[in-house]
């Protein structure tokens, strides 16, 4: 998956700013943050779609939300309240072919979203 724009991150061959790592997951801000807080979580493994996910896959859910929990916590916008989004697919918004959880906060946000 050499030419995944997040498979890059995730291997460390295009450098960000990690701000949340474990065995499953990493977390980093996003690039054009739509929030005061716009962070994004990725597996380490290529995950195209919410589509394909399988039963294997189910911890890999659990670490992405495990992370945008504990990041809001540490970027202090838990008590206000935070969103977490994943786009899928055209319709949905996805402009990123490999999995990933938004976590938006710092701000009130709008529903529904456009
Ligand atoms: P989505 O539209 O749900 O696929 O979200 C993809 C997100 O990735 C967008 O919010 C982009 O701003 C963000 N993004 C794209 N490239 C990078 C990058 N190199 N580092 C951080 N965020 C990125």
């Amino acid at each position: 998956m050499e030419h995944c724009l997040f498979c890059r991150i995730a291997a460390g061959t295009l450098p960000t700013e990690l701000i949340y790592q474990d065995e499953q997951v990493i977390g980093f801000r996003d690039l054009h943050p739509q929030a005061p807080v716009h962070c994004l979580f990725i597996p380490r493994q290529h995950i195209t779609t919410l589509n394909d996910l399988t039963p294997e896959t189910d911890v890999i859910m659990r670490h992405l939300f495990r992370g945008a929990r504990q990041i809001a916590v540490q970027e202090g916008i838990a008590e206000d309240g935070y969103r977490t989004v994943i786009n899928c697919n055209v319709s949905g918004g996805q402009s990123v072919y490999h999995l990933h959880l938004h976590l938006l906060g710092g701000r009130s946000l709008h529903w529904p979203p456009g």
